[in-house]
């Protein structure tokens, strides 16, 4: 079982054996060589920009990089469009969800049994791992908005609360590109396509059909029985902050906590945790867990559960959107090309013009 160590050296570690040319050959399937660094990205511990710059000092072309850089792309596009829209990545964005039957989540998925057994080998370890194969993830939102007719938002939140990597950005706009409110046709993986990339053999499935068949299916009976996603409610509180007024303040949020930012400078530094978000967008207590552990790789930092205005200053800290009603110094979020202004209504009218830039960088 894949684990997420938390200490800075074992994901520089986990970095520097990534092998990006077998990455492009091999990411689709179950096994392949992905770099399991999502985790770490969500949470601001490491950068896009430091990950791609710091494979191109070992040597590695910009062709031999393409691919993962591609990938990298889609989170800075979607972390670009999260600044753009702010909270309205939580609506359908481009087209309203088609067919949509039911606003909960299929019971078959919280309890792993919805008979393709490649999805529930994997649903099954999924609240212990915190992490699923990334064609898993669009497996099952086209399982469960295109074929079961389930709206994408209760879902999201469901896969979200696990995930380690949980990102708002990232799994929004995923799930809204599979179920075709930010894409123009919703995705469908059918049984053969899970067999291949899974490399699994079941057949005889509610999904072992042509893709001119699936579409105009009936839902299938195990995905009829609805269920709603209750998470798990924890309260949490603060130890007494001790805050020194004479220096700087520099606030860490769960989207970045970066370890280098202004390290080595006198300040306070404060992870703040805020309820009102929490309410909203629910973590499980691995990922609450995971993000104090990564965050005591900061030396000196203080945990605080409350809301950023009740502490009455003006921190220093990285733009995000997740910090947007924050106030105080606000320093640039780090994208590969920080000079990249615009709209960019699709992925690939970002990622042309940003691989021109990465060409010649
Ligand atoms: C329904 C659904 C929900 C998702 N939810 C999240 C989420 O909450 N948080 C999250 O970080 N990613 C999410 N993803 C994107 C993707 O699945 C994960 O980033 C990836 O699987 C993480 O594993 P990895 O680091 O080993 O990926 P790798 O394949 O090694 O990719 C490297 C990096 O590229 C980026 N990346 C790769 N694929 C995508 C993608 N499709 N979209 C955006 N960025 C990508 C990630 O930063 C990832 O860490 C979701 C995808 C889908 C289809």
């Amino acid at each position: 079982m894949i684990d997420f160590p938390t200490n800075l050296a074992a994901v520089y570690q986990r970095l520097d054996h990534f092998d990006p040319v077998h990455y492009a050959r091999s990411r689709n399937f179950i096994d392949g060589g992905v770099s399991y660094l999502s985790p770490y990205l969500s949470r601001g511990f490491i950068s896009v920009p430091e990950v791609y710059f710091r494979l191109k000092n070992r040597g590695f072309s910009f062709l031999e990089l393409e691919k993962f850089v591609q990938e990298l792309a889609w989170r800075e596009f979607y972390t670009r469009t999260w600044f753009k829209l702010g909270d309205g990545i939580f609506q359908d964005i481009r087209h309203p969800q088609a067919d949509v039957l039911s606003n909960r989540i299929p019971a078959s998925l919280l309890k792993a049994q919805t008979g393709i057994q490649a999805l529930d080998l994997q649903l099954a370890q999924f609240p212990k791992t915190g992490y699923l194969h990334n064609h898993i993830r669009m497996y099952l939102a086209s399982l469960t908005c295109n074929v079961g007719h389930y709206h994408w938002s209760s879902p999201a939140t469901w896969m979200y609360y696990h995930l380690l990597d949980g990102d708002l950005a990232s799994n929004a706009l995923s799930w809204q590109w599979c179920a075709a409110t930010f894409s123009n046709k919703p995705y469908y993986a059918n049984q053969e396509n899970i067999n291949h990339y899974t490399k699994s053999v079941q057949r005889n499935t509610p999904l072992d059909y042509s893709y001119e068949e699936l579409p105009n299916l009936p839902v299938p009976e195990v995905l009829k029985e609805e269920a709603a996603f209750i998470p798990q409610f924890f309260k949490r509180v603060s130890p007494n902050l001790s805050i020194n007024t004479d220096i700087p303040t520099f606030v860490y949020t769960h989207y970045t906590l970066d370890p280098q930012f202004h390290a080595g400078e006198q300040g306070n530094r404060i992870l703040v945790l805020e309820p009102s978000h929490f309410d909203q967008f629910p973590m499980s207590p691995k990922s609450i867990q995971f993000i104090l552990d990564l965050a005591a790789q900061i030396p000196g930092i203080q945990v605080y559960w409350g809301e950023y205005s009740d502490l009455g200053i003006e921190g220093i800290f990285r733009d995000h959107p997740i910090n947007a009603h924050f106030q105080g110094i606000r320093e640039p979020y780090p994208f590969l090309n920080p000079d990249l202004k615009g709209d960019f209504p699709s992925f690939f009218s970002y990622w042309n013009r940003l691989k021109k830039f990465l060409e010649k960088a």
